[in-house]
């Protein structure tokens, strides 16, 4: 269990304040942001989306035991991310790539365009 930097007391890992001196606890996440932790002696990382896909960086993988990032990959993603388009979310992805080769095509009608 977590303390509390002012006093000291035990508080719950997912505690966004302490529960007795209202200090806030930023150090453990965001505030409403859960912090999951793994039951019994596998990691959490076994069972994550990002751990499966190799999308993760996390120093702490693949043995992390508490981790604010986590997705269970047996949970269907819940989240405001899902009702963007696969499409909308490869534009988004691919921007900068797009923008330059826009500018590389434009430049070589241009190019054409003065011989
Ligand atoms: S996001 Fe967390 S739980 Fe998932 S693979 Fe990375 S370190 Fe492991
Ligand atoms: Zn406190």
């Amino acid at each position: 269990m977590p303390t509390c930097p002012r006093c000291h007391q035990t508080v719950d890992a997912q505690a966004i304040a302490c529960p007795y001196c209202r200090t806030a606890l930023k150090a453990h996440g965001h505030p409403g942001i859960p912090l999951y932790r793994s039951v019994g002696e596998e990691s959490l990382c076994a069972t994550c989306t990002y751990d499966e896909d190799d999308t993760c960086n996390y120093p702490q993988r693949p043995h992390a035991k508490e981790c604010t990032l986590y997705q269970n990959r047996f949970q269907p993603v819940a989240t405001h991310k899902s009702s963007v388009k696969p499409i909308d979310s490869w534009l988004r992805r691919n921007s900068t790539w797009l923008v330059l080769a826009g500018i590389v095509v434009v430049s070589l009608v241009l190019a054409l365009r003065m011989n």
